[in-house]
Formats: structure tokens, C-alpha cells, sequence
């Protein structure tokens, strides 16, 4: 073979694309009944949108970005996140000045040049939402139980529902004070990488993944406990609500997230079934966002959650994806004037709902049977010369393997009684 998949893609291939539906489809009930519509933008943007959002300083847009130049030499970035985007077609759009709250959702692929490894690709797939124009804690809640919600309804246990607030412009800056002058004692047996980080993006040593780096940060001032009085109250409704709610959470003093834009509540979901890279998803508010990209102040909250590390998570506690979908109806073809009349049948079957497949005339009864079967089939209808001659075919229940005859001006309607779609 000469050619092979990019490092980091996976294809979804026709035998599993069945647990992708099934997911898709419970996201988009959990949206529906949350009132979250759907948005969907281009899979690039110009450069800027994401470097201006994200921040510069951080690993998405320092290492890991898709960047290009297009032939007319503008700098585009395959998408790394929804956020930027959303926000960009908020703004451009005008969607503020038609209703107060907008409330989206997304599926769709994501790219982001990492190393890949399980759970980590290069092309990977994210739903998420985004509530945009309000600043109440209520709409924080909202998005974290859209997330749960989803989680639940698969039936996923053993969750860790993580929650921190990482304040805001007047709270930040003393915070990040306080953090750097603790960090300055210790910073020359601090990893490469957060040494890096102290001049960059210091609260991200925080969450660093290095064991030595946890250590030397266990007595650290935390955010939470630097809160502005506005944070602080905004907080605890958060918390009052989730607990009004029974949803239990755990407060996380080293939760920062990656993301630079977000302001006040931050969250992460994680499962025990992900082993290192054990988010499901996270998410928080992002106040300055819209500002920053040049719109009117319009304060937000969102998350955004992988698609492939819930597959896995299903996967690992053996949870149902429902069924792969089979034909009703098998039709084995034997012989020309079969398939003549066979035709006609099979488009009236599917006019009524029922999935048919018909086998291949070139094949052996045995042939077409096997294949009937691999491809669980609920029902043979076996139609050959002599079935035509006199208006008959076979069917036989895969089930039962019982067979009996019936004729062919029948079959809908033995069929609709057996199966009735
Ligand atoms: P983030 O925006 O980085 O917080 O990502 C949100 C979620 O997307 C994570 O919790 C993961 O479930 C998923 N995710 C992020 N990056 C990747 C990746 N490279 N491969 C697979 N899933 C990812």
C-alpha cells in the first residue's frame, strides 16, 4: 500500500460509525430539551481569530496549531476549538441585537498537531455549547448540567465533576502576583516547561503533568482564596445552585484550564476510564472574550467536550451504543426474472420503511444466505425462478428459522404485520 492515514487520524469506519450516531443523537436530545440550537462554522478560520482568542502564550496556539497559507497568501488555521469561532459569528452576524441570550451548540472536528497517544489525536471531534449574554450563574449551571446530562443519560459512572473560579481583571492581577513571588522561590527546580510558563502563563504551572511540579506547588497561593467580592458571590450561587440541583461537584484550587479567556467559573469532567488524558471535557465562563475580538462587552459561558474520549469511556464500562442497524428484509435473488420482480417489491418495502437489502443475483443461494446472516438480517425472502412462475417466495424468520411461503403480492403486508416499522 502506498499510501496511509496521517499520523494521529483514525477513519470511523461502517461497522462503528453506528456508536457515533448513537451519541450524536443523544447530544442532540440533551440540546433540544435545553433549548440550545445549533451552529455551524467554517473548519478554518484566519489566523488571527485564534491567536488573538486563545492567547499566544498558550500550548494550542504556541505548538499546536494547523496553520497555512492559502494561495492568496492569507495565514488560515484549521480550527483548534469552537469558542473563537462561535464568538466570531456572534459578533459578525449580529446574533445580540436579535435576542438577548443565544444559546449554541456544535459537534464537528477539531485539529490540534499534539503527540498523539489514547485519547489524544490530531483530528478529533468536540460537542460543546456556548450561552452568550448573560453574566448569571445560572447560565454557568446550566452548561455544566448540559454536559452532565449527556454523560449520565449514556450512563457513564465514576465522574469526577471538578469546579474552581478563576476571578476575573480586578481580582487576577494580585492573584498572579502572589503566585509568581511563591513560584520565584522555587522556579530553578521547577520543570523546563514551567520555567517557561512563569514568564508566560503562570497560573498554567499549576496544572502542570509533571510529579515534581505538583510537589513544589502543593502549598501555593490558590485563586479562590483571592476572589474579588463579585467573583466570590458569583461562586458560591454556582455552588448553591449545583447543590439545589443534586449535583455533586468538588472544588479545585489548581483547576486553571488552558484557554486565557476565561474569567470567573471554570470546570473540568473527568473520568476515571481515561487514564492520563483523563478530561472528558471542561469548560467556564469567558467574559472578555467578545471585547477582545472587537465586539460589544457580551459576557459568556461554555464548555466543550471530546467525542472520541467519551467513545472510549463507553467502551471501558461496557455501556450500549443500541443496536448496529440491519436490514429488515434480505431478498436471495436466484436468476434474472427474480431480481425483475424482486425490484419493484424492494422499492415498495422501502417506501413503507422497511430496510432492504438485496443479495447478489450472481451468487449461490448458500452465498446469498451466508451474507443474510452476517449482515443480521431479520428476514430471508428467497426468490427464484419457480417462486415467480407461480407469484410465491420464501421467507424465513432469522430468528426462529422457521421459512413458510407466501404470495408475492402479500409480502408487505405479511411483513408490516411482522414487523411493523
Ligand atoms: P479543551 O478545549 O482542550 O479543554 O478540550 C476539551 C475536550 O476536548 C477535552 O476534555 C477532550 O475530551 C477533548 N480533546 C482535546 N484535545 C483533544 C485531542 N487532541 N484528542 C482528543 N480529544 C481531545
Amino acid at each position: 500500500m502506498n499510501y496511509r492515514i496521517p499520523t494521529g487520524t483514525k477513519d470511523i469506519l461502517p461497522s462503528e460509525i453506528y456508536k457515533w450516531h448513537f451519541v450524536e443523537n443523544k447530544i442532540r436530545d440533551v440540546m433540544r430539551r435545553f433549548n440550545y440550537a445549533e451552529i455551524r462554522t467554517p473548519m478554518f478560520e484566519y489566523t488571527e481569530l485564534f491567536s488573538r482568542s486563545i492567547g499566544e502564550s498558550t500550548d494550542v496556539v504556541g505548538k499546536e496549531m494547523y496553520t497555512f497559507l492559502d494561495k492568496g497568501n492569507e495565514s488560515l488555521t484549521l480550527r483548534p476549538e469552537m469558542t473563537a469561532s462561535v464568538m466570531r459569528a456572534f459578533i459578525e452576524n449580529s446574533l445580540g441585537e436579535l435576542q438577548s441570550l443565544n444559546k449554541v451548540y456544535y459537534i464537528g472536528p477539531m485539529f490540534r498537531q499534539e503527540r498523539p497517544q489514547k485519547g489524544r489525536l490530531r483530528q478529533f471531534h468536540q460537542f460543546g455549547v456556548e450561552c452568550i449574554g448573560s453574566q448569571a450563574p445560572e447560565n454557568d449551571v446550566e452548561t455544566m448540567a448540559v454536559a452532565l446530562s449527556i454523560y449520565e443519560e449514556l450512563g457513564i459512572k465514576n465522574l469526577n465533576f471538578k469546579i474552581n473560579s478563576v476571578g476575573c481583571h480586578t481580582c487576577r492581577p494580585r492573584y498572579r502576583e502572589a503566585l509568581v513571588t511563591f513560584l520565584e522561590n522555587v522556579k530553578n527546580d521547577l520543570s523546563a516547561e514551567s520555567q517557561k510558563r512563569l514568564l508566560t502563563n503562570p497560573m498554567r504551572i499549576l496544572d502542570s503533568k509533571n510529579e515534581k511540579d505538583f510537589q513544589l506547588t502543593a502549598n501555593a497561593p490558590l485563586m479562590n482564596s483571592y476572589l474579588c467580592k463579585e467573583c466570590s458571590a458569583h461562586f458560591d450561587k454556582v455552588q448553591a445552585m449545583l447543590q439545589s440541583m443534586n449535583i455533586a461537584f468538588e472544588i479545585d484550587g489548581r483547576l486553571v484550564r488552558g484557554l486565557d479567556y476565561y474569567t470567573k467559573t471554570a470546570y473540568e469532567i473527568q473520568s476515571e476510564n481515561l487514564g492520563s488524558q483523563n478530561a472528558l471535557g471542561g469548560g467556564g465562563r469567558y467574559d472578555l472574550l467578545a471585547e477582545s475580538l472587537g465586539g460589544k462587552p457580551t459576557p459568556a459561558v461554555g464548555f466543550a467536550a471530546g467525542i472520541e474520549r467519551l467513545i472510549i469511556v463507553m467502551e471501558a464500562e461496557k455501556l450500549s451504543f443500541g443496536e448496529a442497524p440491519k436490514p429488515d428484509v434480505y431478498f436471495v435473488v436466484l436468476g434474472e426474472t427474480a431480481l425483475k420482480a424482486v425490484l419493484p417489491l424492494a422499492r415498495q418495502l422501502r417506501q413503507l420503511a422497511f430496510a432492504c437489502e438485496i443479495g447478489q443475483n450472481d451468487r449461490s443461494l448458500k452465498a446469498q444466505m451466508r451474507d443474510a446472516n452476517r449482515q443480521n438480517a431479520r428476514y430471508v425472502v428467497i426468490i427464484g425462478e419457480n417462486e415467480v412462475a407461480q407469484n410465491q417466495c420464501a421467507i424465513k424468520d432469522m430468528k426462529s428459522g422457521e421459512q413458510k411461503n407466501c404470495p408475492l403480492n402479500e409480502l408487505s403486508v405479511v411483513l408490516n404485520g411482522a414487523l411493523k416499522p
